[in-house]
């Protein structure tokens, strides 16, 4: 997985005269800036997951007028673990997964970026959305780095005691580079407040205890109640505004959301409070729709008893496959990356793309997107509600002190503002896109750090 065939020419570029060079082990920057997967010795190139991240980082690094070199160290991750993580399962047989956590930028402060238990995980997957974490803390400036982990498992397969072991054996083997000055690990795809919990004991245990070694985590040992809605109340935050720029109401808007789980429900909880109306949501059991829009508290209540939208008795069965085709003002993505590419670009009749999951959008479908007037709010900008949530819970753990509750909503709100409004200007003044204008901003504050370091 993490892979897709190229094929149009990409648009990232370097500057005039840099000769190609070796960007990743398997990955080449020719001199137009075409991303050359060398992994594959077809005449067919095909195009990873990171460099498709990277293809928005070097638009960035154009504007930057940034060189090459500078270019190289910061699209390459710093350091890369890939651990192998044994257990006995409940049958009394071994089983072995795979790991990973990728830091891909210190410069700015601490790594910070959740973990994902996911079948589909790799370790392209994991560097692209390490690099996403660097574009996004930096873009709403908090003092963070960008790092992602993840295993490769189904972790609806296991039982609660293979989990634990699965869990407490990654911390175990990642621990050496875990640190609450380090490197902060969250909740992302497939993991919850419970798994955190279980990672800050196994760390403590080796290393001594301290709660803002992880973010997320469940409120009797450190966390905050606010980091649980945090990433979908974001999403609706920054919905509401990039609607009022462009002059609309959120009330009465229709709105299809792709993914039930912790984004997915939050956002559609959030949007409905603020008048808008929910009438398709999908997730891995497929899709329901409600043309009059989806109760989304009942459909809540449904899926606390049944784990799953299928089945809902208030909506009809959808199609999970044309879910992100329907007509609609406003589209969520909030399960996997990925989901709108060359092949569905042209089916997509929302005017509105929020971008609730991390990269659900390929560089080409984004600039077909951008090109008919629909409007993209980048990943780095309105998913940001999470990881801005876990700064707070983090600063307090650092401090061993709780915070009144109005700190943290007021905080939440002013930071995506302040970064909407960011973004905006760079729109404004380089006549691009919000997602080139939110790398912009994000890209810029990184190379400055760096730049201060001393290289
Ligand atoms: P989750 O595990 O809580 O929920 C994932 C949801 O996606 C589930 O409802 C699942 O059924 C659904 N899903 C899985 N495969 C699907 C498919 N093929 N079609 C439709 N739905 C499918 O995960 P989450 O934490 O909500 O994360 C969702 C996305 O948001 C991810 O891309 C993640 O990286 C991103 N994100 C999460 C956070 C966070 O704080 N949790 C923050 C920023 C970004």
């Amino acid at each position: 997985m993490g892979q897709w065939f190229l094929t149009v020419v990409t648009v990232c570029t370097l500057t005039e005269g840099s000769l190609p060079y070796q960007k990743s082990r398997n990955t080449v920057v020719t001199m137009k800036g075409t991303l050359m997967n060398t992994d594959t010795t077809d005449t067919v190139k095909k195009r990873s997951v990171f460099d498709a991240v990277n293809c928005q980082f070097f638009k960035a690094a154009d504007l930057l007028n940034m060189s090459v070199s500078h270019r190289k160290l910061l699209s390459t991750p710093w350091r890369e673990l890939k651990v192998s993580i044994p257990f006995i399962d409940d049958k009394g047989e071994l089983q072995v997964y795979t790991g990973y956590r990728v830091q891909h930028s210190g410069a700015r402060g601490p790594y910070k970026g959740g973990v994902r238990f996911h079948p589909e995980v790799d370790l392209d997957e994991v560097r692209a959305l390490a690099a996403v974490m660097t574009w996004k803390t930096s873009l709403v400036d908090l003092p963070f780095g960008g790092a992602k982990g993840g295993v490769a498992v189904d972790p609806s397969l296991l039982t609660e005691r293979e989990l634990y072991a699965l869990t407490s054996r990654f911390m175990e083997n990642v621990k050496h580079v875990i640190g609450p000055y380090r490197d902060i690990m969250a909740p992302d795809l497939g993991t919850n407040s419970k798994i955190m919990g279980w990672m800050m004991d196994v760390w403590g245990r080796i290393h001594g205890y301290t709660p803002a070694i992880v973010t997320g985590k469940p409120i009797s040992l450190g966390g905050i109640p606010e980091r649980l809605d945090a990433t979908g109340l974001g999403v609706a935050i920054i919905t509401k505004e990039v609607l009022e720029k462009h002059g609309e109401k959120i009330e009465g808007k229709t709105v299809v959301i792709q993914g039930f789980g912790n984004v997915g429900s939050f956002v559609a909880l959030h949007l409905e409070a603020m008048g808008a109306k929910i009438f398709a949501i999908s997730d891995k059991s497929g899709a329901v729709i409600n043309s009059k829009g989806i109760d989304v508290k009942k459909l809540v209540s449904h899926v606390n008893n049944t784990k799953k939208v299928a089945g809902f008795s208030e909506a009809d069965v959808g199609v999970a496959e044309e879910l992100l085709h329907l007509p609609c003002d406003i589209l969520v993505p909030a399960a996997l990356g990925h989901v709108i590419t060359e092949q569905n670009m042209k089916k997509i009749r929302a005017r509105y793309v929020i971008e609730g999951a991390n990269i659900p959008t390929t560089p080409e479908a984004d600039e077909y997107l951008t090109q008919n007037k629909v409007i993209v709010v980048p990943d780095i900008l309105a998913n940001s509600g999470g990881v801005i949530a876990s700064y707070f819970e983090w600063a307090q753990n650092i401090q061993m002190h709780g915070w009144e509750h109005k700190v943290v909503e007021e905080g939440l709100t002013r930071i995506l503002k302040t970064s909407f409004q960011q973004v905006c200007e760079a729109s404004k003044k380089h006549n691009v896109s919000y997602r080139v204008a939110a790398y912009l901003v994000g890209v810029e504050r990184v190379y400055h750090a760096q730049l201060a370091r001393g290289f």
